[in-house]
């Protein structure tokens, strides 16, 4: 084809924005969190990708991917993606440079999107026109007031009937508590609410199995993470003996990890972050390898990153409405979608690619590289 459009231009920048209280989960705790932008120039087209990563991400984006990336042709995604995946064999592709191959991957993405004058959910096709979140965040840090405040926001304002609460405290050793704000979060939000918990991995196999059929009392029918995601065969038994689905993935980097997972047959529902796993083109791959299983998928985290893939795939349960990550994209971007009544409409606006355009002057703030 002549005169196809390539990118002429690969910028990152990053920005550092400080939790608006102490956030910690079973296994972790922070104080900000940081977002590297990956920014596309191609004609008279700007286009943005994400991911929430240090900001060494944005050297990896830098110094191992840019001078594939500009000369590409962004009608081409997957030829680009592959490139630069294979460009990250020495250097290992989990972890750190994934994420900075998922927010390029993102990004070219939205820079084909806009290039035809279509939001990225009508480039991909739509499998649906609503997104079903839930609201997500119930630290382990927070109070009960702060914790119902929270919850009542996203049940009572925002029309959200599925929410979700850290649990497994200082890796499982708090286990009363655990179970206390779990009751507290049932007469928070009553007894239609779908309530979800999240151990990230902080207990053992047995007390996981306890903690799940105790929290079977109070409804709960997602237990994710009840393990850490590295043993598979213990994620799988655990299973195979609580009433609730079982779900992980979020650490998940390539092809590979979902299908050891999904053979291993660990999850009832497949979790996937876009801005880890390989951008749209890697998600996108994951969610098919699920439903090949008859399993749906979640995305998990960054929700204005996911939005459009996840009205492309007819296997999706929902997608994680994130406390943390909500309230920075709604800073650092225009263009964010509502959540009320439980789902987002990606592309309901007819903005081309993501929708999203970065807010230069409220950004500048926490612009750290
Ligand atoms: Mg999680």
């Amino acid at each position: 084809m002549r005169d196809t459009p390539v990118v002429e231009r690969v910028d990152s920048a990053v920005y550092t924005v400080p939790t608006d209280a102490p956030e910690a989960d079973g296994t972790l705790g922070w104080n900000s969190t940081t977002l590297v932008l990956v920014t596309l120039h191609c004609q008279e087209t700007t286009a943005l990708g994400y991911t929430y990563a240090p900001a060494a991400a944005a050297h990896v984006v830098d110094d191992l991917l840019a001078g594939i990336v500009t000369g590409s042709p962004p009608l081409d995604v997957p030829r680009t993606h592959e490139a630069m995946r294979r460009a990250a064999r020495n250097t290992g592709l989990p972890g750190l440079v994934a994420q900075a191959v998922a927010a390029v991957d993102i990004a070219l993405w939205d820079c084909k999107a806009r290039l035809l004058g279509l939001p990225l959910v009508h480039l991909l096709g739509a499998a649906r026109e609503t997104v079903p979140v839930y609201g997500s965040g119930g630290f382990t840090t927070y109070d009960d007031r702060r914790q119902e405040r929270q919850l009542r926001g996203w049940v009572e304002r925002d029309g959200i009937p599925r929410v979700k609460i850290k649990i497994a405290e200082s890796w499982g050793r708090c286990e009363e508590r655990d179970r206390q704000r779990v009751r507290h979060a049932r007469a928070t939000i009553g007894g239609t609410c779908e309530l979800y918990v999240d151990a990230n991995g902080g207990y053992g196999a047995k007390q996981a199995v306890r903690v799940g059929r105790a929290l079977a009392d109070e409804g709960v029918t997602w237990f994710e993470e009840p393990v850490s995601a590295d043993h598979l065969t213990t994620l799988a038994e655990i299973r195979g003996q609580v009433p609730q689905d079982v779900a992980a993935g979020e650490y998940g980097y390539t092809l590979p990890y979902f299908e050891h997972m999904l053979t291993a047959r660990a999850v009832d529902c497949l979790q996937a972050d876009v801005t880890r796993c390989g951008g749209i083109t890697g998600w996108l791959r994951a969610a098919a390898l699920a439903h090949a299983r008859g399993i749906d998928i979640s995305g998990h985290c960054a929700p204005h990153a996911h939005a459009h893939v996840a009205a492309a795939v007819p296997n999706l349960r929902h997608l994680e409405w994130f406390h943390d990550h909500v309230r920075i994209e709604r800073l650092l971007f225009d263009g964010v979608l509502d959540p009320s009544g439980g789902s987002i409409t990606p592309g309901g606006a007819g903005t081309p690619g993501l929708g999203l355009a970065l807010a230069t002057e409220r950004a500048e703030a926490y612009r750290v590289a």
